[in-house]
């Protein structure tokens, strides 16, 4: 990423991913922060992980948190990064599993408005969408999406306490595996 692009490639300024096709400024939705070529792939790998729910279904959330992490801007609502983090944090630091996950965003939604902003961390991204896409089966799709989320959430460590903190002025008791039911 030192070197400027090469002519007729996009930059995105979320992940730093270059891809072929340019684009005039106005087509970067600044609430996104991504550039169209990367949001067109983040759609192709969600729409992989619909064909391969069975398979893929549950690691879809970390897959949804991990790209809202990575583009992470001013001009988006503080809830978007924040559920990302708090999303991150629950199923790489707890366990939870996707649906566990967004039963806990969707309790949270529901009961508090206000969200705190998140400072993004000077590191950049080591993985992107792009890891993801390019994995030749879904196994391999499985597992990068695990590192991706991993490479993000450590990207995020100067936020850690600050999320941890969050999670337990929030308590989400309901949806804590072990408690209430058995896991699996
Ligand atoms: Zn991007």
């Amino acid at each position: 990423m030192d070197q400027p692009a090469p002519t007729g490639w996009s930059v995105c300024p979320g992940c730093g991913l270059e891809l072929p096709g340019t684009e005039a400024a106005g087509s970067v939705d600044p609430r996104r922060n991504a550039s169209a070529a990367c949001w067109q792939l983040y759609g192709e790998v969600t729409g992989y992980e619909l064909q391969h729910v069975i398979r893929l279904g549950r690691y879809h959330q970390l897959t949804v948190d991990a790209y809202a992490a990575q583009h992470a801007g001013d001009a988006g609502p503080a809830i978007g990064l924040a559920f990302a983090l708090i999303g991150l944090h629950l199923a790489l630091e707890e366990g939870l599993s996707g649906s566990e996950v967004r039963d806990a965003h969707q309790a949270l939604a529901g009961r508090f408005r206000d969200w705190p902003r998140f400072a993004a961390p000077s590191a950049l991204p080591t993985m992107t969408v792009f890891d993801v896409a390019s994995a030749g089966s879904p196994d391999e799709h499985a597992e990068r999406v695990l590192y991706w989320a991993r490479s993000e959430w450590e990207r995020w460590q100067p936020a850690h306490d600050a999320v941890a903190r969050l999670i337990a002025e929030r308590p989400l008791r309901e949806v804590r595996p072990g408690r209430t039911s058995a896991r699996h």
